[in-house]
Parts: structure tokens; C-alpha cells; sequence
């Protein structure tokens, strides 16, 4: 594979052992096990994490000390959670100085760019202890999700159990058993601007970067990307946290990622040679393609 998937120290395809997570994940609950794990062995002693907010569907940062606290921001949200900003509040109400933290691939970005230039992280840098990172093609607002929620699928944003995007779809399950799907060309008007110059699919600045696309369903992608990543994997695999296959043996596997990494690069490639065009972030440069 090429540079679309980044550089990582390994692969596989994975689920948590834990019943009670699975039953309440999105995919595999690799981040509620992983973070689960980080937190037993004192590897963090806090994670950021999207939870609830106070409208149905629209995550606000939130610590996470126990298990509890984590399965209650479980599930993908599809807008985003400003999981970043709420590092030096973590610190400093909560106390940590073994940050976790849960984020799309810019948000990880940001993270790493505050490490290496840590004007806006000044004195919490050296706290981010784990960052994990999950796949993310779009993203949308929140305005944008209760449009596609309640005027194009009909239902309640209160109703809604889970959503996810996959097989060219986007996907609404209710707690009252109802399955609504949009095509996708319904959603790409709704997308967040600054995603079509997104050049990172699976999380390249992560520790560990997951999500499901790859895996059967049910199981989780998992890159272990730095040495710390690759540690703490190794250690939560060992005690039995986590069910594991090579990837070379699931279906659809890597190709799968790949290929989504790659339509995303080339897509977006376009958008930013579109804007150079007229002079709009000239020079831009992924820094990892
Ligand atoms: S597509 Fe890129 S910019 Fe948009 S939320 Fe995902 S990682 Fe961030």
C-alpha cells in the first residue's frame, strides 16, 4: 500500500471482548475498550471524548474517568466535538496529566501541530498521553444533521439510536426499529466546507487510528501507528481485551481503506488545485502525502 494510509507499525482487524461495550458500539468499541484499558493500567488517567450535549446528537467535550463515563459518549456523532480546545480545561479542572483524547484525523493534526508549536498548548503538550484517532471521509454541521435527519429521513432527532455512514450510504436506525438510508449524493451538499481540502482518511498523526471500514461488520480497523500506540495495543491484546484477525484474512480488508483514502486524496487534491487556481491556499501541502 501507499503513502494514503500513513505510517504504521501494524494492522489488524479487531473487536473488544467486553459484551457490555460491543453491545453499545458503533463497530468493534475499539476507543471505549482501548480507553477502558489505558485507564485500568493508569497509561491515562482521563480521556476527552465527545459526549452528550445538550440537544440529541450534538457532542460537547467531556472527561471521561471510568468505564461508565466512556459508554456514555459511545457511537459516532457525524459533526464534530471540540475535543482539542477542551485539552487545557482537562488539565486544569480535572487534573490530568495523562491526557487520552479521541478525534478525526484534523483534529489529531491540530494535536500534533500544538506539540511541535505549543503556543496554544503551552504547558500541556507533554500531558497527551494517547490520542486515538478514527477514520473520517466527511463531516457535517450540526444544523446539518438534524436537516438530513428530520427532513430528508422523518424522524425525530431524539429517536435516533445510532448513525452511521457506509456501502455508499448514509444510515439512520431509531430506537423504534426504523432503518431510513440516504444516498450519499443527498448528504454531499450538507458536508463541511473545509472537508473537500482534507487530505488524511484514516488518522496518519494518531497513536492508534481505527474505524470500520475494512473490517466485517461488527469489527474495527485498528492502525498502531507510534511506538506508545503500538505498546499500549500490545499490552490490552495480551490481557484479553480485544479479539483480533489479520487483516490479510477479513474481508473487504485493507484494499478497502486504501482505495477510500486514496478517491479521498485524489477528490479533495482536485478541490485545492481548483482554489490555487484563484490564489486560495497557494503552496498548501499535506505534510504527510
Ligand atoms: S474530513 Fe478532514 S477536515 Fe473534515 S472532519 Fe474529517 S478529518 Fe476533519
Amino acid at each position: 500500500m501507499g503513502t494514503e494510509l500513513g505510517n504504521y507499525k501494524a494492522v489488524c482487524s479487531a473487536r473488544s471482548t467486553d459484551k457490555d461495550i460491543l453491545k453499545r458500539a458503533q463497530d468493534g468499541g475499539i476507543v471505549t475498550q482501548l480507553f477502558t484499558f489505558a485507564l485500568e493500567e493508569g497509561f491515562i488517567d482521563g480521556a476527552i471524548v465527545s459526549g452528550p450535549g445538550e440537544e440529541p446528537w450534538r457532542p460537547r467535550p467531556f472527561v471521561a474517568m471510568c468505564k461508565e463515563d466512556l459508554l456514555k459518549a459511545r457511537g459516532t456523532k457525524y459533526n464534530l466535538s471540540p475535543n482539542v480546545s477542551f485539552i487545557k480545561e482537562a488539565t486544569r479542572s480535572f487534573g490530568l496529566d495523562k491526557i487520552g483524547i479521541v478525534g478525526t484525523p484534523c483534529q489529531m493534526q491540530a494535536i500534533r501541530k500544538g506539540q511541535l508549536y505549543p503556543m496554544g498548548l503551552r504547558d500541556v503538550d507533554d500531558k497527551i498521553a494517547l490520542a486515538i484517532g478514527i477514520f473520517c471521509m466527511e463531516n457535517f454541521s450540526y444544523q446539518s444533521i438534524v436537516q438530513l435527519v428530520e427532513d430528508h429521513a422523518g424522524q425525530k432527532m431524539e429517536s435516533v439510536k445510532k448513525m452511521e455512514i457506509g456501502k455508499g450510504k448514509f444510515w439512520i436506525y431509531t430506537d423504534r426499529g426504523a432503518v431510513v438510508q440516504l444516498p450519499l449524493k443527498v448528504t454531499h451538499k450538507y458536508e463541511q466546507p473545509g472537508c473537500h481540502v482534507c487530505l488524511d482518511y484514516v488518522a496518519n498523526l494518531a497513536d492508534i487510528s481505527t474505524g470500520s471500514v475494512g473490517s466485517p461488520d461488527g469489527w474495527s480497523t485498528v492502525f498502531a501507528r507510534s511506538t506508545s500506540g503500538q505498546t499500549l495495543w500490545d499490552k490490552a491484546v495480551a490481557a484479553g481485551c480485544f479479539e483480533m484477525k489479520p487483516i490479510e484474512q477479513v474481508k473487504p480488508g485493507l484494499e478497502l481503506v486504501s482505495k477510500l483514502a486514496n478517491e479521498k486524496i485524489n477528490k479533495n487534491r482536485k478541490t485545492l488545485e481548483e482554489r490555487a487556481s484563484f490564489g486560495v491556499g497557494k503552496g498548501l501541502r499535506s505534510p504527510y502525502i
